[in-house]
């Protein structure tokens, strides 16, 4: 089990961060942590280093993060990922959040800097991880122009079938999360989309399988259960596909 996308180096884990990973160590075996902003990713890379082999940095700017930011910052998290090319394993997250973001000026800014790492991915040649979110479809036809990019993934898909067969059809990846298990929304997609091109995630600390409960990259072992559980297959099949597709993507 690999858990593709998580925020570790959140504060929601000041007080139990060691623990949260050494659970993570007992079942799964890997993680990609998202850098989501300037200090998020030089978290990101501290994490990564402490935990070699186990947590892997992705390195990028949350679109609501972009929204706001100054261009300067932009830069600063720009030079730091260039900085550190040779231990990410991918660029993202990036992207637009239309469902968060909706007045015009921050929605260009957002758009700008997600061009901007389209070509940090497209010039080293690194996995672009996506986050959109009510502008699947326009975040698609963006990224489709460039096929110097090794691989795309959607992260947390919640967009339209439609658009994710689209999505699948260019060979890209979309990422399911632990809201999988509530969402019948994401239930009905997971039945269309080939297990080829799926990744699981938890998106920790936030969509958290369990009522009251944080959650955390152990609980991806809960997306694998459901997708086994729609798609009538198992859980052995399930996890064993999709940890080789994580594998593939990130080249680890
Ligand atoms: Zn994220």
């Amino acid at each position: 089990m690999i858990d593709t996308h998580a925020h570790i180096d959140f504060k929601d884990y000041n007080k139990n961060r060691e623990e949260v990973i050494k659970r993570a160590k007992s079942k799964i075996n890997a993680i990609i942590n998202s850098g989501a902003s300037l200090g998020g990713n030089r978290r990101t890379l501290e994490l990564a280093e402490k935990h070699k082999s186990f947590i892997y940095p992705s390195l990028g700017f949350h679109p609501v993060n972009s929204s706001r930011a100054e261009f300067k910052v932009v830069e600063e998290v720009m030079d730091l990922i260039e900085e550190n090319i040779e231990k990410t394993v991918a660029i993202g997250e990036t992207g637009m959040d239309y469902h968060h973001v909706k007045e015009l000026e921050g929605r260009k800014k957002q758009e700008k800097v997600f061009k901007l790492f389209i070509d940090l991915a497209r010039e080293y040649e690194l996995p672009l991880i996506i986050h959109a979110r009510d502008c699947e479809e326009k975040a698609f036809k963006l990224v489709k122009k460039f096929t110097s990019i090794p691989e795309i993934v959607f992260h947390c898909y919640s967009g339209s079938l439609e658009t994710a067969k689209k999505i699948v059809e260019e060979n890209y990846y979309l990422s399911f999360s632990t809201m999988l298990t509530f969402s019948s929304h994401h239930q009905r997609l997971i039945k269309e989309i080939p297990l080829e091109y799926i990744l699981t995630e938890t998106d920790s600390p936030y969509l958290s399988p369990y009522k009251g409960q944080k959650n955390e990259p152990l609980f991806v072992e809960e997306v694998i259960t459901k997708i086994a559980e729609i798609k009538q297959s198992n859980f052995f099949e399930v996890d064993q596909i999709t940890e080789k597709n994580a594998r593939q993507v990130f080249n680890i």
